[in-house]
């Protein structure tokens, strides 16, 4: 199913506007992005040709600091979906209250097909096109689809040649040795992980709950590592080649060992699960940390779980979650319990700034800090307002948002949230 990842955008933020009361003003500074750059991506091919490719750099709001997102390299990138995720990520900082503001970029390329000296003409190419639009103080790149830690120290070196100006906070997700923040590899899950315990907490459930996770990469095999360290029972976890299940609880470490040994976490010893049927296993707490839309309403009538805690982004279609909020399932949404990530790229551009380097426990416990903060807030105004916590994240993202756009235009502001 393809989703209009800006009509979304757009309608989680009407409906977020009509909860706060927002001025015309302010809803129609929200519905457009600051900036869209739209640029010619020339490249050097192997076989010597100049080819070119569409490029492009949204910073949908700076209002509270500068534009912050990732690049991705896909062949369906589309002005459209880079407006939509810009939009989505201005919300995503202003729920975890970071200086930052939300952009994203793109190149429409399929990566596969290309060589490593042609991603690297690719990625230096798109900088140059971009170079006035991005900076510390403006618009701030990170890895996304296709792209991670080469990709950005590319980046932040042309930005340099371009620039003549070595700053390394133009980008986050770089290697270390580039300025990257440690940390920054299990962030994800270790954001998720604080979310699982404060939301399992909240909602009474033992120290050794069953937990269900589907996808078994960056995020989800970091995560099962770590919630297995903190004693609940990881029964299940899955690729995508397929499940496994042990009610008594997986070894996650020999999961890990036979993912690294074979290639999937189905070569580990235990009952193999269907990709569908592991999503409505008997369990206390669901991760979806894999693909986008996994749960439809079908698979909503059959989860068992107490709490969804989305690591991926977007798992749950809007049907999905009617279903489940019927069925009085807590799901904690995407644009917290995936946060980490986001929190730990600020922490890196932070540092850059400040010529610091943060150890990696200062990371984690400041990361740990913030993501309590923040959903502590998130209830606040559930409760408050009465809301499912997907509708209260929004009305707390674009409240802040909105804000900081008033202050900005002098306007009269609209009533302040509860928290
Ligand atoms: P990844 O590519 O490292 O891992 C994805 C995992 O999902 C792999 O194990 C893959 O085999 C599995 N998978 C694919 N199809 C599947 C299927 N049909 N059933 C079960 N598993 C399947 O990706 P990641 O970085 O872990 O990201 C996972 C999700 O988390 C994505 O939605 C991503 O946008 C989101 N996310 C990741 C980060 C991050 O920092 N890594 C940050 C925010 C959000």
């Amino acid at each position: 199913m393809t989703i209009d990842l800006h009509e979304l955008a757009l309608h989680a933020i009407d409906t977020a506007a009509v909860e706060l009361h927002l001025a015309d003003g302010v809803r129609g500074a929200l519905h457009q992005p600051e900036r869209f750059l739209a640029v010619q991506v020339p490249y050097q091919a192997d076989d010597g040709a100049t080819r070119v490719v569409p490029g492009f750099r949204v910073a949908h709001s700076t209002a509270r600091g500068p534009a912050k997102g990732g690049t991705r390299f896909h062949p369906e990138v589309t002005a459209s979906e880079v407006s939509g995720l810009a939009t989505l990520m201005s919300v995503k900082t202003a729920v975890v209250d970071l200086p930052l503001g939300g952009g994203k970029g793109g190149i429409t390329i399929d990566p596969k097909q290309c060589s490593a000296a042609e991603i690297e003409s690719l990625t230096r190419s798109y900088t140059r096109a971009i170079a006035n639009s991005i900076g510390p103080d403006i618009d701030v790149p990170a890895p996304d689809v296709n792209t991670g830690q080469r990709h950005m120290d590319w980046m932040a070196d042309e930005f340099a040649r371009v620039t003549g100006r070595h700053r390394p906070g133009v980008v986050t997700g770089k290697s270390i040795a580039a300025g990257g923040s440690l940390g920054r590899d299990t962030a994800t899950a270790a954001g998720c992980r604080t979310v699982v315990h404060a939301s399992a907490q909240r909602l009474g459930l033992a120290a050794d709950a069953r937990v269900v996770i589907q996808g078994f990469g960056n995020a989800g095999a970091h995560l099962a590592r770590m919630l297995a360290a903190d004693g609940l029972r990881v029964v299940a976890v899955s690729d995508s080649r397929g499940g496994i299940h042990d009610p008594a609880g997986l070894d996650v470490a020999e999961v890990a060992a036979a993912k690294a040994a074979q290639g999937s976490v189905t070569a580990y010893d235990a009952e193999v699960v269907d990709a569908d049927d592991l999503l409505a296993l008997d369990c206390e707490v669901l991760v979806p940390a894999a693909l986008e839309g996994a749960i439809d309403a079908a698979e909503a009538e059959r989860v068992r779980a107490t709490l969804i805690a989305e690591a991926a982004n977007g798992p749950v279609t809007d049907a999905a979650d009617r279903i489940l909020a019927e069925r009085g399932i807590t799901v904690v949404p995407d644009v917290i319990a995936s946060a980490g990530g986001v929190i730990v790229s600020c922490f890196e551009w932070q540092q850059n700034q400040r010529e610091e380097r943060w150890s990696a426990q200062h990371v984690a416990e400041r990361l740990e800090r913030r993501m309590c903060r923040s959903l502590d807030d998130l209830w606040a105004v559930a409760s408050s307002r009465g809301l499912d916590l997907r509708t209260a994240a929004m009305v707390l993202g674009v409240g802040r948002i909105a804000a900081a756009i008033e202050e900005r235009q002098g306007q009269v502001p609209a009533p302040r949230l509860a928290s």
